[in-house]
Order: C-alpha cells, then sequence, then structure tokens
C-alpha cells in the first residue's frame, strides 16, 4: 500500500486541504496532533493511509520522527521509502502516532501521570501490606494503628490524585467536548472525597475494633467502595478517550471491557460485606471474636456466603486492576515516545 505524504510546518500544521472524516470541513492549517475545531472527531482519523511529516526543499523527511519496527531516527528517508536500519516501510512510522504534533507540554504530562499512577498504585499496595504487619505488631495500641492507618491513607491517596491530575489534565491546545472529557472529570471529583471517607473509615475501624459499633463502621466501607468503583470508571473512559486518540480501538474495546470487570467485581465484594454485616446485625451486632465461641446459624451462613461473595468479587477486582496497568503501559508507549519527539522538535 503506497502512503500519500502529507506535508506539515515547524509548528505541526497540515498544509494541504484534507476534508475532516467527520464533518466533511477542510482541515488546512490545524496542527496535525489535534482534534477537528468544528467536529472533535481525531485529526489522525482523517489522515490514515497518508504518511505525515515536514519535508525538505527534496521531499524527504525534515523531523526526528522514529521508525516504529526499530525506532531509528528516519530524518533524510523518502516518505515512501524504507526504514534503512530494518527494512520496513517508513508509512506506517509517519500515520501512526500523530500525537507527536500535539501540545508538549500536555503529551508529556499526561505520559509522566501514566508512569507516576502505576508507581502510586505499587506504593498504596505495598503501604497496604506494610499497614496490615504493623496492626498485628501493634495490636494493643489501636489509637497508634490508627495514626499510622490515616498517614499511609493520606501519602498513597496523595501519589494517585497527583499522578491522576496529569493523566486527565485537558490538551490546552484543541477543544474537547464535555462528553470526551467525562471520565476525566468523574475521577477528578471523586478522588479526593474518596481517599478522604476511606482514611477516616479506615482510622474509625481501628478505634471501634471489638466494641459494639464495629459492625456500623464495617458498613461505611460500602459507600467507601463504590466511590472507588466510580474513580476506577471515570479513570478507565479516560483511557478509553486516550486510546481512541491514538487510533487504537483494540485498546479502547479493552478499557471498556476492564471497566465491565471491574464493575462487577467491586459490586459483588460490596454485596458480600453487605452478607456478612448484616449478619452480624442479626447476631446482636457483634462479629466472631478469635477467642469466642465460633459463629453458628445466621452468622455462620453470612460468614459463608459473604465471604465467598467477597473472595470472587475481590479476585476479579484484582485481574481488572492488573490489566489495568497493562493498559497503562500500552498507552505510555504511545505517549511516551511521542513526547520526546515533540520535545526534540521544540529545541530545533
Ligand atoms: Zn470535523
Ligand atoms: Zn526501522
Amino acid at each position: 500500500m503506497a502512503y500519500e505524504p502529507l506535508q506539515v510546518d515547524r509548528e505541526g500544521r497540515i498544509l494541504d486541504d484534507v476534508p475532516c472524516s467527520g464533518c466533511d470541513h477542510s482541515l488546512k492549517g490545524i496542527v496535525a496532533g489535534a482534534l477537528c475545531p468544528d467536529c472533535g472527531e481525531t485529526i489522525a482519523l482523517s489522515t490514515l493511509g497518508r504518511a505525515v511529516c515536514r519535508a525538505d526543499s527534496n521531499g524527504r523527511i525534515d523531523e526526528p520522527v522514529a521508525c516504529t519496527t526499530c525506532h531509528h531516527i528516519l530524518r533524510g528517508i523518502d516518505p515512501n521509502g524504507v526504514c534503512p536500519e530494518c527494512q520496513m516501510p517508513v508509512g506506517p512510522s509517519l500515520e501512526a502516532n500523530l500525537l507527536r504534533y500535539s501540545n508538549r507540554h500536555w503529551v508529556k504530562k499526561v505520559a509522566d501521570g501514566l508512569l507516576l499512577y502505576v508507581i502510586a498504585l505499587g506504593l498504596s499496595v505495598l503501604l497496604g501490606i506494610i499497614g496490615a504487619i504493623l496492626m498485628r505488631v501493634l495490636q494493643t495500641n489501636p489509637a497508634l494503628v490508627a495514626i499510622i492507618m490515616i498517614t499511609i491513607s493520606v501519602v498513597s491517596g496523595a501519589f494517585l490524585t497527583l499522578a491522576l491530575w496529569w493523566v486527565t489534565s485537558p490538551d490546552p491546545d484543541t477543544p474537547i467536548t464535555a462528553q470526551k472529557r467525562l471520565g476525566a472529570n468523574l475521577a477528578r471529583y471523586s478522588i479526593i472525597p474518596q481517599f478522604i471517607c476511606s482514611a477516616g473509615v479506615g482510622a474509625l475501624a481501628q478505634v471501634t475494633a471489638g466494641s459494639q459499633n464495629q459492625v456500623l463502621v464495617g458498613l461505611l466501607q460500602i459507600p467507601v467502595g463504590i466511590l472507588g468503583m466510580i474513580v476506577a470508571i471515570g479513570m478507565l473512559l479516560h483511557f478509553r478517550q486516550l486510546a481512541l486518540r491514538v487510533i487504537d480501538e483494540k485498546l479502547a474495546q479493552w478499557a471498556r471491557t476492564i471497566l465491565g470487570l471491574n464493575v462487577g467485581g467491586t459490586i459483588l465484594a460490596m454485596i458480600g460485606l453487605s452478607v456478612i454485616y448484616g449478619a452480624a446485625l442479626l447476631n446482636g451486632g457483634a462479629m466472631p471474636t478469635a477467642g469466642g465461641p465460633p459463629p453458628s446459624g445466621p452468622m455462620l451462613v453470612g460468614m459463608i456466603v459473604g465471604g465467598a461473595a467477597g473472595c470472587v468479587g475481590g479476585l476479579i477486582s484484582l485481574t481488572a486492576t492488573i490489566w489495568m496497568i497493562v493498559l497503562i503501559f500500552k498507552l505510555r508507549g504511545y505517549f511516551a515516545p511521542a513526547a520526546k519527539a515533540a520535545a526534540e522538535r521544540a529545541m530545533e
């Protein structure tokens, strides 16, 4: 398949008359890495099959764009030729990721945010494990455990919030419809209440452990879980938009699948928790303790049914989280090289 070259200027603006695939308006003079100012369609969709690049007077590539197969820099090559390193046609490397012509500060922020988000997820798991160990060691001092748990929630929550804020930052150069920003806004405005509530409920759970109020505090975990689910839904909707921006339909579909798994897993886990605490309320409002009599009657049934639902739901949510990390790395595979190319272009 021959790739017809499509030239852009130093700022990445399209030099030829190309109709937008969404609204048919001419894209001449529009930055190739942006969205159509009239209909909001990703411009890369309208230039599919064309080798987009800045060319010199001889029609050779005149920018530091990398081969998508071997990462060789293709400057000086004919846009219809092959990569001198791997012999693959150059066209697909020029057609693919037009993010290199997007706002370089935005592309870098999203690329860095994606990496920080994975680090923050890892950090919150690590801090959670440390917290669980400290809870066992410091069993006799519930106030101290509560302080440590709050600190852990605040530290991991702050990292996650910062990462989320970067990943969902709006591209300042291109108008985005409210519908496309829905996921980003949902995640942005639910993460702070989510982490304040989870820190508060975590601390209350420590203070009330073993008391009559333990079950009521346990029930508070359900709204916290649902808030967490809303953050995840927002992030996955936003990841889907980022995948659509780089024209990776498969990745966009994948974000949808993970969203379904996340919602299903969280709801199942919340049902499990409700069954356990509901049974405890029937049991006179007390959870069975390690040293006390073994659970029987409704409490036993509740613990078995609720525990099973909670375990299955938790496993589904864990699978969704692992898949989400893979998805983030795949997205970063688009944004990180584009950020590098955009930075190099700006330095010329
Ligand atoms: Zn349009
Ligand atoms: Zn190559």
